[in-house]
């Protein structure tokens, strides 16, 4: 295990200096040290799990509790108009601290926060039908 692998557990417990903004029995919410924006702030289980997909549920329902009420807190606190919450899963996907962590990045007037790339594409209609049953499957 790398240090980078127990790095949030360690903020979590508060063995690494943080700037914390909440917490609670299963949740923590900090500072990100190297912000997009003014105001980036990262929420956490504070219990590691590497990816969203392996959260239990109990855990996925505090963190459903905690983002909207760490969102509007920071968007009275820093006066952003807009903001992206992001959370990246895989390497490939440019998570690099394999802890499922919630990014609340604001986005100001100045362009500061989430680079904005969107490149759409058209859903393809033909394999759609069959997609969409495929992963209603898995949730059956
Ligand atoms: P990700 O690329 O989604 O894994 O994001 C990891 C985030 O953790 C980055 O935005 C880093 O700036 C942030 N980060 C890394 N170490 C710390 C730390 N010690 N305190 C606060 N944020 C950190």
């Amino acid at each position: 295990m790398s240090d980078l692998d127990t790095l949030f557990e360690r903020i979590a417990r508060g063995e690494i200096p943080s700037y914390r903004v909440y917490e609670d029995e299963h949740i923590f919410a900090f500072l990100d040290i190297n912000p997009l924006s003014r105001g980036h702030t990262l929420v956490i289980p504070r219990v590691r799990y590497e990816r969203l997909e392996e959260l239990p549920e109990e855990v996925g329902a505090a963190l459903g509790r905690a983002l909207p009420r760490i969102a509007a807190a920071v968007i009275r606190a820093t006066g952003a108009p807009a903001y992206n919450v992001l959370q990246n899963n895989g390497r490939g996907a440019g998570q690099a601290i394999p802890h499922v962590h919630f990014h609340i990045i604001p986005r100001y007037a100045d362009g500061s926060g989430l680079p904005h790339h969107w490149p759409a594409r058209t859903l393809d209609k033909s394999e759609a039908p069959q997609l969409a049953q495929r992963i209603a499957g898995f949730l059956a």
